[in-house]
């Protein structure tokens, strides 16, 4: 006799699950749908399982049962199959889905559904007779297997494509995994307790509560959705080559209005545009970026120029606020896949930038304008610190300095470098502005002076006469507040003199915040620390503040020693600034030299400390004590 207990359990869980998933109608994912189906049909085998149950028990008439069972081995069979697409579809998309593709998928089961429908006449799947009971058919297996099969073939489908699907997904489909092994094993202990449909219950009711945790939701009002679920849907696309185009409309006088007629009207205005355009387009594919921007994602690539002039035309004309017809400045743009972006973080960069973008009039731009490959590069570059800062690939090169007065090499400039394994070699110029910009510079910085004083504890100094190391510092180190006490810290870490640290800054640093910035130095002065001005001679060189501040050297920049050395006038202005250093006891280190003839000069006019190519590029560490053990002694 079987028991029916638990399908009795998995019949309210579906009846709940199924209430559940129908209040939910504003959620358009093509995977809730899918849910929603498996529910549905689960529960219609449920329900077969049940008077199939009841009829076999009480050895009830055959035809009867037979097709009862025949219904039920079906329904089974497309949730197993609607299992398979569920988790298919979180990667693949219907329209990418090729025709050798779908008949692979869907070729089992259509076996299957052939086989079962013969099978009262020719007892292929199973035979039923009120006298012999139920007995299994010569091809009684193929149910089990394909059903496995399906199965299977979900779980290695998630293992393969586990890096383009969410951590809640990887979760639920452990757990559904956990949940229908444990019930095909009860099952093969025992077999009367018929547990399958509660597994199947049980499993669609964790996979719901990842669908509500991760799906798009619909905003009633303009029939959009939010643009999580554009990146879903693009970067789907993406996964599976298929080319699109996104169309981004923008109302680029939303603050205007709003400071005219209220933020709530000019919002409603925004939301009269975007359920405009929500309502012309399919379900799903308009999405609300911001308050003033909407995105729409198409996949007829060569109507995109066309629908991008068409919506212009409509949405430009004039719309009512208030009782008032007003007009509204309609920005847009358009980009292609694969044309103008190769993932989906350059679309994401576009539409951020497009958002951004500060336009007082209306029009169609052209995404040139946007300057993106630009931005790409800027985040590319921020990826590559980010992978920099964690892999430790960073490294420190030390380009040595020349006293003239001594002919030594006395110190060296710490310099960073970047070789990225995606980007190759980035160079300072590029990444430090970055950096600044996103913060990362300060983790930058204190590795740079970690290294630094990892150098001078490990080496001697005074036996490689090096007096200190020159190290760059950035504006937004300086401005930090735990400026000093970080450094502090760092030198202390690895109990260095201070005296052989020897700290650059350039002068735009005190237009950020002048009275900081001169507390700091003059505190770093205090406690030991030399302290360097850096390009001076480039952008605003301010005297006043070289002549106010404790430097103990000036860097001239490179600019200033190479145009020096050839030109007449320059060389004036060049040996003016030198004595006026000079005559404030600070030092000058000419930047750039790479020729003999600027050696010569700047020897000749008394210069301190000369560094270029001329010596030697900035090297590794270990090339760079090399050199100075060569050259020192
Ligand atoms: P900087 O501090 O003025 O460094 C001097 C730059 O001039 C270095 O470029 C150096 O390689 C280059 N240089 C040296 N001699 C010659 C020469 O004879 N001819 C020419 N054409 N160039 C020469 P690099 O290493 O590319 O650094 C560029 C800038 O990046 C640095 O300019 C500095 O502002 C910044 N930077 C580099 N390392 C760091 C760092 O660790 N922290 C911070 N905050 N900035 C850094
Ligand atoms: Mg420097
Ligand atoms: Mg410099």
């Amino acid at each position: 006799m079987y028991n029916y207990y638990f399908d009795i359990a998995a019949i309210i869980v579906f009846v709940v699950l199924i209430a559940m998933i129908l209040s939910k109608k504003h959620i358009i994912d093509s995977t809730f749908k899918i849910l929603g189906n498996l529910a549905w049909i689960a529960f219609l085998a449920t329900l077969l399982d049940l008077i199939s149950i009841y009829l076999i028990n009480n050895r009830m008439h055959t035809g009867l049962t037979v097709g009862v069972n025949v219904l039920f081995f079906m329904s089974h069979m497309v949730v197993t199959f609607l299992f398979l697409m569920y988790v298919v579809s979180q990667v693949e998309m219907s329209e990418t889905r090729t025709v050798l593709r779908k008949v692979i998928l869907y070729a089992p089961l259509a076996v299957c559904l052939v086989a079962l429908i013969l099978t009262p006449f020719y007892d292929i799947i199973f035979s039923y007779t009120s006298e012999k009971g139920y007995e299994a058919g010569p091809l009684h297996f193929l149910v089990y297997v394909i059903a496995v099969g399906y199965f299977i073939w979900a779980i290695a489908y998630s293992v393969k494509y586990r890096k383009y699907l969410n951590r809640f997904f990887i979760t639920m489909i452990i757990l559904v995994g956990i949940i229908n092994v444990l019930g095909f094993v009860c099952e093969a202990i025992w077999p009367y307790l018929s547990m399958r449909s509660f597994v199947v219950s049980m499993s669609a009711v964790i996979m719901y509560f990842f669908e509500e945790q991760t799906c798009a939701t619909i905003e009633h009002d303009t029939n959009l959705v939010g643009k999580e679920y554009l990146a879903e849907v693009g970067g789907r696309m993406i996964i599976n080559n298929y080319p699109f185009s996104v169309i981004l409309i923008k109302m680029s006088n939303f603050d205007a209005l709003s400071d005219t007629f209220g933020h709530n009207n000019t919002n409603s205005l925004a939301k009269s545009i975007a359920s405009h355009v929500g309502h012309k387009y399919r379900l799903g594919r308009c999405f609300r970026i911001t308050e003033a921007t909407i995105a729409v994602l198409n996949t007829d690539v060569d109507k995109t120029k066309d629908m991008t002039q068409q919506l212009y035309d409509e949405l430009s004309d004039s719309w009512e606020i208030e009782g008032m017809d007003i007009s509204c400045d309609i920005l847009m743009t358009e980009c292609t896949y694969p044309e103008d972006a190769v993932d989906f973080e350059n679309i994401t960069s576009i539409i951020r930038h497009f958002d951004k973008l500060e336009r007082n009039a209306g029009g169609i731009i052209d995404i040139d304008e946007l300057h993106i490959n630009e931005q790409i590069r800027i985040k590319q570059v921020e990826n590559a610190i980010e992978r920099g800062l964690n892999n430790n690939s960073f490294e420190v090169y030390y380009q040595p300095i020349r006293s003239l007065k001594k002919d030594t090499f006395v110190t060296a400039e710490a310099l960073i470098r970047l070789t990225d394994p995606e980007l190759g070699p980035v160079s300072p110029a590029e990444f430090i502005p970055i950096a600044e910009n996103n913060g990362t510079i300060v983790a930058i910085g204190n590795y740079v002076l970690e290294t630094v004083c990892r150098f001078i504890a490990d080496n001697d100094m005074e036996k490689l006469g090096l007096h200190y190391i020159e190290l760059n510092l950035s504006v937004i180190q300086c401005l930090q507040k735990d400026f000093i006490e970080n450094i502090e810290s760092i030198v202390g870490k690895y109990d260095i003199d201070p005296k052989y640290l020897c700290l650059e800054v350039t002068e735009t640093a005190s237009n950020y915040s002048p009275a900081v910035f001169k507390q700091n130095l003059e505190t770093l002065g205090e406690r030991g620390y030399s302290l360097a001005l850096d390009d001076f001679g480039t952008g605003y060189a301010n005297i006043e503040r070289m002549v106010t501040s404790n430097f103990r050297i000036i860097k001239f920049d490179k600019e200033m020693t190479q145009y020096s050395s050839s030109e007449e006038r320059l060389q004036q202005v060049f040996e003016k600034l030198q004595n006026v250093v000079h005559s404030m006891d600070s030092q000058v280190v000419a930047e750039g030299v790479e020729t003999k003839e600027q050696y010569d000069y700047l020897k000749e006019i008394g210069c301190d400390y000369i560094q270029g190519y001329y010596f030697s590029k900035p090297v590794p560490q270990d090339e760079f004590v090399d050199f100075i053990r060569a050259n020192n002694v």
